[in-house]
């Protein structure tokens, strides 16, 4: 069975060719799973044997809500998707002034291992597929009402480490046909895989590429991110260097402030070394609280943002939204999971 919604407008010509069918049909199937249709009967302006044909050779893709999150206070919205095998992910809408952005997941769990981050804790799972990507943002904009504007790369999985799916997925989201969200609204947070911030270079894609790098040096970092043993933070540095003359679009690091671990005015100055004189952003983040993991949030925050400010690099801290809801990724996915293992054990 054929993976409808996975497919590009190109593959999905050719899927209909292949069915006997002139090659127009792939732009009505194409628009017709893009609008969030879930049912080939819906499909009007296709005639009932190709519907017939279609449900024979293939399937459509559609995620069922499993839990639902509203913020009360900044209506942040948290879905928890359960996928046809039974899988969960997670998904998150923020409303900002400039739009209302979705955060999307892009593997069951994560294999990553940074010290901080829920997502990781039980590992990877599977990587998603196209479809699994693009329905969280359809099915995000139609379950809320909200039209999506803006997509983040950020939850749950190293976008990375699944990255013939993400460039599909960035393919299918940009379409005309489809959504039509432009790159520049779309940014990919990676926790440094070298060679993929390398191929992605290549293309000239103009999506905002984010870097976690949460340690100037590849002591602090090596503590806290696996990843980090495998391309240390010359080898990181180097990448993103070589990633903006390539592409011309600054490059975000993120940085979780945690106590005791990265935040120390030694360390700012470590960052405004490698940072000075450098198109960049940092954006620092109040770290979450994970409650398997002994880390904890830094007090220090606007004092390490002074300190790289006086050297003249642009430096925010992330407004915390849907903190109420447990808005930070992962949790939720390991919530379910806990209760479901309690409830087959009681069973
Ligand atoms: N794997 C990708 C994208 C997913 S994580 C990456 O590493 O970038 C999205 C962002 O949330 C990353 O910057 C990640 O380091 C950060 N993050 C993970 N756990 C966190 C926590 N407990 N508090 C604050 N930020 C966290």
């Amino acid at each position: 069975m054929t993976d409808l919604k996975s497919l590009t407008l190109p593959e999905m010509t050719a899927f209909l060719q292949s069915l006997g069918e002139p090659a127009f049909r792939g732009r009505q199937v194409f628009t017709w799973l893009h609008r969030g249709v879930t049912d080939f009967d819906g499909m009007t302006n296709l005639s009932k044997s190709l519907r017939e044909k279609l449900k024979e050779t293939s399937f459509i893709t559609a995620p069922q809500v499993a839990r639902k999150q509203v913020s009360r206070l900044d209506g942040t919205i948290k879905y928890l998707w359960e996928l046809s095998d039974g899988n969960c992910i997670e998904t998150v809408l923020m409303q900002y002034h400039h739009g209302n952005t979705v955060c999307i997941s892009s593997q069951v769990g994560c294999r990553m291992g940074c010290a901080f981050c829920a997502s990781t804790i039980a590992g990877k799972v599977r990587d998603l597929t196209p479809a699994e990507m693009l329905d969280q943002v359809l099915f995000t904009q139609k379950d809320s009402g909200l039209p999506v504007s803006n997509i983040v790369l950020m939850g749950i999985g190293e976008p990375l480490d699944n990255l013939d799916t993400v460039l599909k997925f960035l393919e299918l989201v940009n379409h005309p046909d489809g959504m039509n969200i432009g790159m520049r609204h779309i940014s990919l947070s990676t926790c440094g895989i070298v060679p993929g911030i390398r191929r992605l270079a290549e293309l000239e894609l103009q999506l905002t590429l984010s870097v976690s790098l949460h340690a100037p040096d590849s002591e602090t970092r090596s503590k806290i991110m696996p990843i980090n043993r495998a391309y240390d933070v010359e080898e990181l540095f180097r990448a993103c260097h070589d990633y903006f003359d390539k592409t011309g679009r600054r490059i975000s690091f993120e940085y979780a402030m945690i106590d005791g671990v990265n935040d120390t005015p030694r360390h700012a100055a470590l960052l405004g070394d490698r940072l000075e004189g450098t198109v960049a952003h940092v954006n620092l983040i109040p770290l979450n609280y994970v409650e398997e993991s002994s880390l904890k949030p830094s007090p220090h925050v606007a004092a390490f943002q002074r300190q790289l400010e006086k050297r003249g690099i642009p430096a925010t801290v992330r407004r915390r939204l849907g903190s109420d809801i447990d808005a930070s990724c992962g949790q939720l996915r390991r919530k379910e999971m806990e209760e479901r293992k309690k409830g087959a054990a009681e069973s």
